[in-house]
C-alpha cells in the first residue's frame, strides 16, 4: 500500500464536508465521492485491509457505510464477514446493544450465533466521531464469544474524542485518514 501522506493527499480531497447535516452545527464528512472514485475505493479498501492485524478472521461491518467497506476489506484479507446492523433488521436471536447520541439513544444488533468462540474481529466503520457506536460493536463482539482484535476506520476525525474513548477500553484503533 502506498504510504499514509500519499494516500491522505489523494484521498482525502474526495470527501466532502457537508455543513449543517443530519443537525443544525455538525459537519458531516461525505464518503461518497470517495466510494465513486474507481482508483480511490481501491487504495482506500487495500489501505485498511493492510492495516488489520495478522489473523484476522472476521470483518464485524456496521450499518450502513461498514457494510461497504467491511465487505470489500474482509474480502481483500480473506476474512469473513458480520453485519452489525440497527435495531430489528436481523431475522435471528440477536445480541443487543444500547448507547448514547447526543439526544437519546441508539441500539445495535448481532446475530447470537455470528462467531465462533474466540474468533478473531476487526470491527470496522467509515467514520469515528465520539467512538460511541464502535464502542458498542465491541461489546456485541465480545458478548458473542469473540475477540476485538482492532477497530478499523476509513475516517477518523481527530478532534473528537472517538479514539480515547476506545483507547479507555482497551481498544486497538486503526485510522486510514485523519
Ligand atoms: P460515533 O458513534 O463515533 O459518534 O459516530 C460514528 C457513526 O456515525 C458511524 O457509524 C458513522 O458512519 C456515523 N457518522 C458520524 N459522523 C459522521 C460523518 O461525519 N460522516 C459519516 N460518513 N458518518 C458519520
Amino acid at each position: 500500500p502506498a504510504p499514509a501522506g500519499l494516500l491522505e493527499d489523494r484521498l482525502l480531497p474526495l470527501l466532502r464536508a457537508v455543513p449543517d447535516h443530519p443537525v443544525p452545527g455538525v459537519t458531516f464528512r461525505d464518503i461518497t465521492p470517495l466510494l465513486g472514485d474507481a482508483g480511490a475505493l481501491r487504495a482506500a479498501v487495500e489501505g485498511m485491509a493492510a492495516a488489520l492485524p495478522a489473523g484476522t478472521e472476521y470483518v464485524a461491518g456496521v450499518e450502513a457505510r461498514g457494510f461497504v467497506l467491511g465487505a470489500a476489506v474482509a474480502v481483500a484479507a480473506g476474512a469473513g464477514f458480520v453485519p452489525v446492523r440497527k435495531a430489528g433488521r436481523l431475522p435471528r436471536e440477536v445480541l443487543a446493544e444500547e448507547y448514547a447520541l447526543e439526544y437519546g439513544t441508539a441500539t445495535v444488533e448481532l446475530h447470537a450465533d455470528a462467531l465462533p468462540a474466540g474468533a478473531r474481529v476487526v470491527v470496522c466503520d467509515d467514520v469515528l466521531a465520539t467512538g460511541g457506536t464502535a464502542d458498542a460493536a465491541c461489546r456485541l463482539v465480545e458478548r458473542a464469544g469473540g475477540e476485538v482484535a482492532s477497530v478499523a476506520f476509513l475516517l477518523e476525525l481527530a478532534a473528537l474524542p472517538g479514539r480515547a474513548r476506545l483507547e479507555e477500553h482497551g481498544r486497538d484503533v486503526r485510522s486510514l485518514l485523519r
